[in-house]
């Protein structure tokens, strides 16, 4: 891990299972050209780059990231997944 990377990790202690959105989603990676555009439209946030969408009734957790995103956009979206609007 170089100094770069120490400063993009990101340090948390999960949220209790019955505290989360979803206790234990499944996760689907879109990996998408529009991705900020397409989360945008899903979030009603704006000037996305990456998001996470939940699905209650299918159990599904969506991350749309541009096609090259790196680990720890990724990482942060999961991070969404189990714990809802952290920030
Ligand atoms: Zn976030």
């Amino acid at each position: 891990m170089d100094s770069r990377e120490a400063l993009l990790r990101e340090s948390f202690v999960p949220v209790a299972p019955v505290s989360r959105v979803m206790a234990a989603p499944q996760i689907e990676h879109r990996r998408l050209a529009n991705s900020g555009l397409m989360c945008d439209l899903s979030t009603g946030a704006r000037m996305s780059q990456a998001c996470a969408v939940w699905n209650v009734k299918t159990n599904v957790c969506t991350i749309m990231t541009e096609p090259n995103a790196p680990d720890e956009v990724l990482g942060h979206e999961v991070r969404h997944c189990f714990e809802g609007h952290f920030h």
